[in-house]
């Protein structure tokens, strides 16, 4: 599919990140000039490349898991952390967000496929981390919704579940958590197999690679 036929198939209120991991600048470039200005990767070292090499317009998302010692590496740049999934990680984005006066846009992430595999929070540990006197002290962290991947399965009952699940989590959170926030509005979930249901289950932001770029070759 191309980048126009994706773009056609998601509702204007639908954010598009296009997930650029594996694939060259070159590449990244031909979907930046037909207008496509959100970029997601999921390894760090990458992500630092891409943003020191392409426009300084393009807003970069971390998608894939973050190491606590990593974080000095994308805190001046990064627009938005989508794999947020503990205290001690947000602790460590808070920190290297002052180091550089900003206030880092986070997604907390949660589990909600079989995979036993994935990482993420679920509804109790989120409660948790929220509660935490700590959490209350971080002012360089903005919690700006959630995240979360589907199984990789291609029973759609099961994939609707897991998005309804999310949803709950999101709309739990947000009635006891963020009542007064309206930057609380984030709903990261879909990628290329799944976006369309995702977005019918209430998606906001979708994480899309290989139907934009094509399949990736890891070698
Ligand atoms: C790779 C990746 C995607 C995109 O996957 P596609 O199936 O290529 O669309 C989305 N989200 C995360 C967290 C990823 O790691």
């Amino acid at each position: 599919m191309s980048y126009q036929e994706v773009i056609a198939k998601i509702p204007e209120d639908v954010t598009l990140v296009a997930v650029s991991k594996t694939k060259p600048i070159e590449e990244i470039i031909e979907i930046y000039q037909q207008g496509q200005r959100i970029f997601g990767e999921n390894k760090v070292q990458e992500l630092r490349e891409k943003y020191e090499q392409l426009p300084k317009d393009i807003e970069w998302h971390l998608i894939g898991h973050l190491q606590t010692n990593k974080v000095k590496y994308i805190a001046p740049f990064v627009s938005l952390i989508h794999a947020v999934d503990s205290l001690k990680l947000l602790k460590e984005i808070d920190k290297q967000a002052k180091k550089h006066n900003r206030v880092i846009d986070c997604l907390l992430q949660f589990h909600i496929a079989r995979e036993e595999t994935k990482f993420g929070l679920d509804q109790k540990e989120a409660v948790e981390l929220l509660e935490h006197p700590t959490f209350s002290r971080l002012n360089n962290i903005h919690i700006r919704g959630i995240m979360g991947m589907a199984s990789f399965t291609k029973d759609e009952t099961q994939i609707r579940k897991e998005f309804q699940t999310l949803i709950s989590i999101f709309d739990f959170l947000k009635t006891n958590y963020f009542p007064d926030q309206s930057s609380f509005d984030t709903r990261s979930m879909g990628m290329s197999g799944d976006f369309k249901i995702a977005i019918e289950e209430g998606s906001n932001m979708v994480r899309v690679g290989s139907l934009i770029f094509g399949s990736r070759n890891y070698n």
